[in-house]
């Protein structure tokens, strides 16, 4: 290794995994780093929570298989064996009374085979018909849309949108179709641009595995382990790792020896890091605030509420919804929240822990289940918000009661744990502005490189490879 004085000092500034995943590469590269991290733990938004004396992921909960990406970051760090499958069970779709599997090997919800069973139960035979038509469709229909959305009405029909891309779009993404752009898809564009044909387009994509919302796996005792795994290794890679001080301000100063040198600055003024170079991992109005590049809007933060209940009902033991559903947009139950006229459903989605992932199941014990509902929709923010914990159990034990098809009784919901997130702009929205950084500094996050861990791991080594070679010269 290089003596100190030699080897390029690099800050990393945000401690999720995207900011782990970078120190940890330019570590490895003989960088010397520091990481600083706002909050007192890290992780960001992968973290766990208490819930009927075990702990549960209330952020992430599991990676995309595509490409390896994760898995070979966790083999790198000596946690292959921890890597879980989850129950291959398939979800569902709720829509307004309707309960129905969703087909499975769509992209985005976009049917690779829109008459096989699973897609005519789903969209009805003339929506089925309406989809199957789209390869013959001229190819300008659809050039002029504006968004996903539009793109998806004038190839596939409504019923396509409703049923299938809008409530994946918003499970996947927490965004609507009508704000996503078919960029959004990592490789659907592409492979629209060349097919012609939306359909031939999503079975590309999903033959490549590059669809979001395609094959996941977890770890066993939940996706924190994967921030204990990078902790552990950034200690033994002798990174430096501040935590609870935000960085408010970056300044540049002109050395005597390297034409320039980055200081990380807090609120008071009080120094973070020196570096000849800088990842920033942080969200992206952190990240345009730091740069001076102006605020976002209120859509680049929209907030997203998961509540998780621990329910003790053999009803569930079948998973009558697989591993979960997501709830398209208007749902409307079949019963009432408050003994009235029928409530509308105000989750979003609803992930059946216990039975997606086995070894939940195990540890919980006969009978107990977990479920985990997430609240809000692109834009408007969580109706669960500012609600206190009971009126929040009643409205989660509501919804979770009709999209699994069971009426859960009050005092079978044995706990609650909820933690509400700002969700980052994908790439590819149609309000996306794009950021440039100063030389030197480099972006990393899903808000540059696409939603879920695969993307961001991806992005993480590029901006750290970035970074490295920026300060090297
Ligand atoms: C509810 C939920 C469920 C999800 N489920 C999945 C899933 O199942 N699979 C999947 O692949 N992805 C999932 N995601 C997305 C995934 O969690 C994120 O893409 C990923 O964790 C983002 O990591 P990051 O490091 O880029 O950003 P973050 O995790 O947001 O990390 C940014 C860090 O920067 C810190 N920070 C902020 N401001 C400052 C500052 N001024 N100074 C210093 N530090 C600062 C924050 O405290 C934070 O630790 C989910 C996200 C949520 C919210």
């Amino acid at each position: 290794m290089e003596p100190d004085s030699l080897r390029p000092r690099i800050a990393v500034v945000g401690g999720g995994v995207s900011g782990l995943v970078a120190a940890r590469e330019l570590a490895l590269a003989g960088a010397d780093v520091v990481v600083v991290e706002g909050a007192d733990r890290l992780g960001g938004r992968i973290r766990g929570a208490a819930l009927a004396g075990t702990t549960i992921d209330i952020g992430a909960e599991s990676f995309a298989t595509r490409g390896g990406t994760v898995a070979a970051l966790i083999g790198e760090i000596g946690m292959a064996d921890q890597i879980v499958r989850p129950a291959p069970l398939g979800s569902w779709v709720i829509d307004g009374p309707r309960s129905i599997p969703l087909p499975a090997a769509g992209t985005l919800g976009i049917p690779a085979t829109p008459l096989s069973a699973a897609t005519v139960r789903a969209l009805g035979l003339p929506g089925a018909l309406r989809a199957a038509a789209e390869p013959l469709l001229p190819r300008p229909i659809g050039r002029d849309a504006g968004s996903l959305a539009e793109l998806v009405r004038a190839r596939l029909g409504a019923r396509a949108l409703q049923r299938l891309v809008r409530p994946v779009a918003l499970g996947v993404y927490s965004a609507d179709p009508d704000r996503l752009g078919v960029t959004t898809v990592p490789g659907l564009a592409d492979a629209y641009a060349r097919r012609g044909s939306l359909i031939a387009a999503a079975r590309d994509v999903r033959d490549s595995q590059a669809a979001a919302g395609g094959a996941v796996a977890g770890l066993r005792g939940g996706m924190t382990q994967l921030i204990a795994g990078l902790e552990a290794e950034l200690a033994r890679l002798g990174v430096a790792v501040r935590r609870g001080v935000k960085a408010r301000r970056l300044e540049q100063q002109q050395g005597p020896s390297r034409d320039r040198r980055w200081r990380v600055l807090a609120d008071d003024g009080a120094m973070l890091a020196e570096a000849d170079g800088l990842v920033l991992a942080v969200p992206e109005n952190v990240a345009r605030r730091l740069l001076g590049a102006g605020g976002t809007t209120a859509q680049t933060t929209d907030r997203v509420e998961v509540v998780a209940l621990a329910i003790d009902d053999p009803r569930l033991d079948g998973a009558p919804r697989g591993t979960g559903a997501l709830v398209a947009r208007d749902a409307v139950g079949s019963g009432s929240r408050r003994g009235g006229a029928a409530a509308p459903i105000l989750a979003k989605a609803l992930t059946h822990v216990t039975a997606k992932w086995p070894e939940r199941a195990r540890e919980a014990g006969p009978g107990r289940h977990i479920v985990r509902l997430s609240y809000g929709r692109s834009g408007s923010a969580p109706e669960t918000i500012g609600l206190d914990d009971a009126e929040v159990r009643g409205i989660a034990r509501y919804d979770a009661s009709r999209i699994l098809g069971v009426d859960l009784r009050a005092d079978t919901v044995v706990d609650l744990a909820r933690c509400t997130w700002r969700m980052g702009r994908p790439p590819g929205s149609r309000d996306a502005r794009p950021l440039a950084a100063p030389e030197g500094i480099a972006l990393a996050g899903d808000w540059v490189s696409g939603t879920g861990l695969a993307a961001i791991v991806q992005g993480a080594r590029a901006a750290a490879t970035a970074a490295l070679a920026a300060a090297s010269h």
